[in-house]
């Protein structure tokens, strides 16, 4: 049964990190805003206890979220800056070691826990008076009503049914609902996929020695090993493997894993004293054809899924959202209408070609370092080494890591 009728200039759905982070930043700057969650995000956690998912947030990415005035927030809670990242090749001589103090930075970025940045971005959504949240509450049916040339638009271009009869309306829907995203299949908005074949087995460690602040990633002929650097010692792991080895590691005896995963490291940061629970998350590789319709956006995991091996997935959500909410702002502030094509073609071409250059060197990373052929790996361990001896290409590496250029709002 139809409920009410609200007007909204943007309706957004998933209220995931980067859903939360544009609607923040639309209802900052004045716009009507409705957000759509199916999850009541987690508002409290034991204070001793680590989250399973954190992500690796670029400088960029912190800056973004200053201005939008959540970082302060997520720096109060737990973040880990690290400043040194160690990237080597099992299987070759090849490795590479980058410093923030060789490009003057405090540190190369934080990994942080994927529920602190969501709290955050929750609490400050909760202070907008322009933004109304619904959540717990899902879209249920999505009615684009396009302009006919010569005509004028129509008044209510996007019309959401959600599951309780809600009815709401608005100039532009954006789907920020992550990698099977509903609102990219109400829109027939195709996908291409990429098989990595991969599995990524994340838990969280202590080590014998401690860490250092720095990121340790090494290849194995499987996929890629990360020790990601937390607060008081402790470590975030992700290990991208085929989806059998993944499976028979979910399962291994305590001990057994212990020493597996020490032993994959080369033992570099000694043995594993403490081990929490381990959960696989299957990989693939996503990007929709299109961002954009008449009325219509995709942002974040909606638009594009990446390999985790370079921690760029959420980074280049924000970025989206950045990108996104400036030229809807811009064109507001015009009294343009924020779902015209040509504001949206803006965003799409800002965007897509960068996300596709990651998207297409991760798909690369992960088959240079699967190759076993004696030819490839002395390539890559000679590839490696040069940039660790030459300042100028290590720094270009580093400061594409941090990505400084990052659209702003
Ligand atoms: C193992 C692993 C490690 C990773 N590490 C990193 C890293 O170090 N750095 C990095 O940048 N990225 C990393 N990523 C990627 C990163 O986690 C994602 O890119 C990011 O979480 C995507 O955020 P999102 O807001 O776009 O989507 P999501 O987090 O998927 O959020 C979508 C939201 O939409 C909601 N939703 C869905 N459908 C509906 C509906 N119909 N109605 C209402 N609500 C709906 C969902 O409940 C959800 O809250 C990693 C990913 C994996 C798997």
């Amino acid at each position: 049964m139809m409920k009410t009728l609200h007007k909204y200039d943007v309706i957004v759905v998933g209220g995931g990190m980067v859903g939360a982070a544009l609607a923040c930043t639309l209802g900052d700057a004045g716009l009507k805003i409705a957000i759509i969650e199916g999850r009541e995000p987690v508002m409290d956690w034991p204070t001793d206890e680590v989250d399973l998912r954190v992500s690796a947030i670029t400088r960029a990415s912190e800056q973004f979220l200053r201005e939008l005035g959540a970082w302060q927030a997520i720096a109060d809670e737990r973040v880990s800056p690290y400043s040194e990242m160690h990237v080597w090749d099992a299987g070759g001589s090849g490795n590479i070691h980058f410093d923030c103090a060789e490009v003057g930075e405090p540190n190369l970025g934080h990994i942080i826990e994927n529920r602190v940045v969501t709290r955050a971005l929750w609490q400050r959504l909760s202070g907008l008076p322009g933004v109304q949240r619904f959540c717990p509450a899902t879209a249920r049916r999505l009615t684009l009503r396009n302009t006919i040339i010569g005509c004028e638009p129509p008044t209510n271009p996007v019309q959401l049914e959600l599951d309780d009869g809600t009815v709401l309306n608005a100039s532009l829907i954006v789907g920020a609902d992550g990698g099977n995203s509903w609102v990219r299949n109400q829109a027939g908005i195709d996908i291409s996929t990429r098989e990595y074949a991969h599995t990524a087995l994340v838990t969280t460690v202590k080590t014998e020695r401690h860490h250092q602040y720095t990121a340790w990633q090494r290849f194995l002929p499987t996929g890629p090993l990360a020790f990601l650097p937390l607060t008081d010692g402790y470590s975030s792991i992700v290990w991208s493997t085929t989806a059998e080895e993944a499976a028979r590691l979910e399962a291994l005896d305590e001990a057994l894993f212990k020493a597996e995963l020490a032993a994959s490291l080369e033992h570099k940061l000694g043995a594993i004293t403490e081990l929490g629970p381990r959960a696989g998350f299957p990989i693939r590789g996503r990007h929709a054809r299109h961002y954009v319709k008449p009325h219509l956006a995709l942002v974040g995991d909606a638009a594009h899924t990446i390999h985790p091996l370079a921690g760029q997935g959420v980074n280049l959500g924000f970025a989206d959202a950045a990108c996104l909410a400036r030229e809807l702002i811009q064109a507001w502030e015009q009294d343009d209408t924020p779902g015209s094509l040509k504001v949206l073609r803006r965003y799409e071409r800002a965007r897509r070609g960068d996300n596709l250059l990651v998207l297409e060197a991760m798909g690369g990373f992960k088959q240079l370092f699967g190759d076993p052929s004696p030819l490839v790996r002395g390539l890559r361990s000679a590839g490696l080494n040069l940039v660790d001896r030459l300042p100028v290409l290590k720094n270009l590496f580093i400061q594409q890591a941090l990505r400084n250029d990052a659209p702003r709002a």
